[in-house]
């Protein structure tokens, strides 16, 4: 097979030069799509969820309360409510559902507690690849001081207010679109206690063989306007070895070093590239680590059902400003309040999240069972695949055994075979599927074959 000769990525070029777009990858209807994401809208969702004063799990959820406008349930039938009239206004587009179960008393739930996560369905618009799936979200419990108290404000507008405003804008938004694959657009309730409800939804995710190829989980974007605060970035977290690794799959890693190549940090590394393609507002920074140092949210327990998943979170926390009954003390003031998130940025993440979704649901299925060949020693490097449904050519990219991004990118036809004059002793490769519109898809890592 006749091969371009390899270039050098652009997007890589870039990683000196963060948020110089990448205009030659950009899908105009993408580029149109995220421009309707509005602050403003933001802004109402996220205070229309601190109206109900404290979303704790362990908050009231009977019929009295919802009537009052207060508590998780009164939030949970507001969210439902709003996926409901996006629906309505797409002519009926999204499946508007709700996983509901009983969580028996653990260390931070007292007594058996029904949690209930709440998601609307965008169905892909081509058979063939409808059971692709792409997800987004954010957690709709809050808390203050006290994991038990369930009726004092917990405001949670950073926390994870913002998180839940992206889910719900980026419904809002791509419902207007028709993508070939499918998106969810989830609200989990539980983290607070314990990733409760992500836990819950995953499993049902890995129990129905879903075909779940990428989770981004939005807790704490609002842009808390503290004086450390970077309001140009957005951090991007994502486990180095797979959680759910076999044995084998570790020995494996260990042997060919492949630390920094789980499907989560391929897909981190999507959204860098994302965010050098479209104008967010905001530069994707990523984090080579599972969460913030020795903690934790919900794309955990997506990535513990072998999952890809991410965490977007700002750049600088404010403690003062998360999980704090709302006071004054010396002057300081504490407490989740939506007068220090700054919905500008709120909007900016939901555009890198929307922008996301759009690409990974226009791109065609990443290429499976992608072999690098090692039967014989040889000095070039032979890449198999088998063919994608959707795509009209693939790439394969690499880079440095020491680069955190892919640097370089060869194009190969419509075939599923590639030979490379370069080493496989000093790179790490991955194979990635086109469309004729050029939507990528996420690359994957070849497995040895001997
Ligand atoms: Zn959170």
């Amino acid at each position: 097979m006749a091969l371009a000769s390899a270039s050098l990525l652009s997007l890589a070029q870039s990683v000196s030069a963060p948020g110089s777009p990448d205009a030659h990858n950009a899908d105009p209807r993408i580029a149109e799509v995220i421009k309707q994401v509005s602050a403003d809208r933001i802004k109402q969702t996220i205070d229309k969820l601190v109206s109900f004063g404290n979303r704790s799990t362990t908050s009231p959820q009977d019929d009295q309360s919802i009537k009052a406008g207060k508590g998780v349930g009164a939030a949970r039938d507001w969210i439902k409510s709003e996926f409901e009239r996006y629906s309505k206004n797409c002519g009926g587009c999204l499946e508007v559902k709700t996983d509901a179960f009983t969580e028996q008393p653990g260390d931070r739930i007292k007594s058996p507690t029904e949690i209930t996560n709440v998601y609307a369905v965008l169905r892909g618009s081509d058979p063939a690849q409808a059971n692709r799936i792409v997800l987004v979200t954010g957690h709709y419990d809050s808390r203050n001081s006290d994991t038990f108290n369930g009726t004092d404000p917990a405001p949670g507008a950073n926390d994870d207010g913002s998180g839940t405003a992206v889910s719900l804008e980026c419904a809002r938004v791509l419902s207007k679109y028709k993508f070939p694959a499918t998106i969810i657009f989830l609200t989990v309730a539980g983290e607070e206690q314990g990733l409760n409800g992500s836990r819950h939804f995953a499993q049902m995710a890995k129990q129905q063989g879903w075909k779940l190829e990428a989770v981004l989980n939005n807790d704490i974007v609002g842009g808390d306007r503290n004086p450390r605060q970077d309001p140009t970035v957005v951090r991007v977290l994502s486990e180095g070895i797979p959680a759910a690794a076999t044995e084998a799959e570790i020995r494996r890693v260990r042997m060919l070093g492949g630390e920094s190549d789980s499907p989560s940090r391929e897909l981190a590394r999507y959204v860098a590239e994302v965010g050098r393609t479209y104008q967010t507002g905001v530069n994707p920074l990523l984090i080579f680590r599972l969460d913030r140092f020795l903690r934790g949210g919900d794309h955990y327990s997506f990535n513990q059902q072998r999952f890809a998943a991410v965490r977007f979170t700002e750049f600088s926390e404010d403690f003062n400003h998360q999980h704090q009954n709302v006071r004054t003390e010396n002057g300081v003031e504490y407490g989740d309040l939506p007068k220090f998130v700054d919905f500008d940025y709120v909007a900016h993440v939901a555009r890198l999240n929307a922008a996301t979704l759009a690409s990974l649901a226009s791109a065609p299925a990443p290429p499976a069972n992608v072999k690098i060949l090692t039967k014989q020693l040889e000095k070039d490097t032979t890449l198999t695949w088998d063919p994608s449904t959707g795509a009209t050519a693939y790439e394969v990219i690499w880079r440095s055994t020491s680069a955190p991004d892919w640097q370089y990118v060869q194009t190969v036809g419509s075939g599923t075979r590639a030979t490379l004059q370069v080493s496989k002793d000093n790179e790490i490769f991955a194979v990635r599927a086109l469309d004729s519109a050029g939507h990528r898809s996420l690359p994957v890592v070849p497995e040895p074959e001997r």
